[in-house]
């Protein structure tokens, strides 16, 4: 990189994740000149319960990366735990779909769609790190975000500093985002969060074909709190194991993860071999910002995908799918403003976001709130649990594998609780709070 490139690109995108990535991919295909800078060198570890589901699938299929995941674990479906009951329930049959989800570590998988963005021609700065926006411009009115001509950065080894410039910038840094802060973004703290711990453990159940969820995550007290524990087989002779606290509720952030993840290692079954000497390694951590909770997402010529958008679904902490879809949907929004749509084109992301996922996650935030309180969470749970139907039905919900073309008990259910949801954010005059 040289300390001044002068070449203005098309695109210049901020952190090489499944949303940056995804975003770089469908631009470079679409023959835009895309940068993209990656603090981090590939393959890196990325803290993640590593867990695929047919969403994700769906997404890799599309940029014709199926086939890379021959090695990965394949699974087909989920067994729930919860208060004595266990359900094995395959994924559904929804069109567009695939019936399978994998879990491949995001030391691989990362690697694999930076490079498929790079195959089509985006250009990667790896191990460099975007410090701040480039000659930033302030937002044209409140509820947009500042503009900029690129980003400062420093390539790390060298320790060289130097500007890159764009465009079009997009912001996908992850959860904490700081380039995202630097231009106007905040996170709403009425809004979930979900903070999750992880670690990887040797188990000669390593190639189950279900992942594995608890249901009824306990603290050291043996009370029950709002997430979930998990088991997921990566066949390669580990598992992931984790747990995930789901709050919107300040009562909960006092919680420690490490010791909710001691409690769940005592909870979880024998048979996985989970103990101090199979684990890999110690436990990492991370917060999940979930249910649109971060914006703005769009200024004159920025826009924000993935985690930097709390764009997780609240539901069940997935952020994958929801990168590789709000990257490409942010790529087809920008594209249309570099042939011509101007930065009108930038606001029409944030109208398209809102029609795809606006109803799904107010429902998913107002499900927060509900398991919020554990008495409503052990009622809701172990009611649940007692029907088969009932539960994969849900299990359709909580992964947004619904189809409206041909509703079933899943979308009937789904729409009254749309309605619900709106209602009680009418009444409480807030979109996410307790
Ligand atoms: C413990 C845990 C378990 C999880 N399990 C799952 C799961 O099983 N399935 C699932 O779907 N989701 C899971 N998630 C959520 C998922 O990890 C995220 O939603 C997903 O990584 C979001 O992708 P992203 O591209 O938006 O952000 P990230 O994956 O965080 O990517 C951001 C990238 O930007 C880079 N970057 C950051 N700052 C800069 C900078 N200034 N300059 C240059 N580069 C920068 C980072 O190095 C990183 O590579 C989990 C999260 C946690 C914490």
């Amino acid at each position: 990189m040289a300390d001044r490139d002068d070449r203005v690109h098309d695109v210049l995108v901020v952190g090489g994740g499944p949303a940056g990535s995804s975003c770089a991919y469908w631009l470079a295909e679409a023959g835009w000149d895309v940068a993209v800078v990656e603090k981090k060198e590939f393959p890196r570890e990325k803290t993640c319960g590593d867990g695929l589901t047919p969403r994700a699938v769906r997404q890799l299929a599309d940029m014709g990366l199926e086939d890379s995941l021959a090695g990965a674990h394949r699974y087909h479906g989920l067994r729930s735990v919860a208060f004595g009951r266990t359900l094995e329930l395959e994924w559904p049959s929804v069109p567009g779909f695939p019936t399978y989800g994998y879990t491949i570590t995001r030391h691989d998988l990362d690697a694999l769609v930076c490079e498929r963005a790079a195959k089509a021609g985006a250009t990667i700065f790896q191990g460099t790190e975007a410090q701040g926006p480039l000659d930033p411009v302030a937002p044209s009115g409140p509820g947009a975000l500042a503009g900029c001509s690129g980003a400062v950065v420093t390539a790390k080894k060298e320790g060289r500093h130097g500007e890159l410039r764009a465009r079009y910038i997009v912001v996908a840094d992850g959860a904490n985002s700081r380039f995202g802060r630097a231009l106007g973004t905040a996170r709403d703290r009425a809004y979930p969060q979900g903070m999750a711990l992880r670690g990887y453990y040797r188990s000669e159940r390593h190639d189950d074909p279900l992942i594995e969820s608890h249901l009824d995550l306990r603290d050291a007290n043996g009370d029950v709190v709002p997430g979930y524990g998990w088991v997921f087989p990566l066949g390669d002779g580990r598992i992931n194991v984790g747990v995930g606290l789901l709050s919107t509720d300040h009562r909960w952030k006092g919680l420690n993860t490490a010791r909710l993840m001691d409690a769940f290692v005592t909870q979880a079954p024998r048979s996985w071999g989970i103990a101090p000497e199979t684990a890999c390694g110690p436990a990492t951590g991370g917060r999940l910002p979930m249910g649109m909770a971060v914006g703005p997402r769009t200024g004159a010529n920025t826009i924000v995908v993935g985690d930097a958008g709390g764009l997780i679904n609240p539901f069940n902490g997935e952020g994958i799918s929801y990168g590789y879809e709000t990257g490409r949907l942010a790529a087809a929004y920008v594209a249309e403003a570099l042939a011509g749509g101007g930065p009108a084109a930038l606001a029409d992301y944030e109208r398209h976001l809102e029609r795809a996922y606006g109803d799904y996650y107010r429902v998913g935030r107002a499900f927060v709130r509900l398991i919020s309180d554990p008495a409503r969470m052990r009622l809701c749970v172990s009611a649940g649990m007692r029907s088969r139907a009932f539960m994969a039905e849900l299990m359709r919900i909580m992964a947004n594998l619904m189809h409206p073309e041909t509703p079933g008990l899943a979308e009937v259910g789904f729409s009254g609780m749309v309605k619900a949801a709106e209602r009680l954010e009418r009444l409480t005059g807030r979109r996410g709070a307790p």
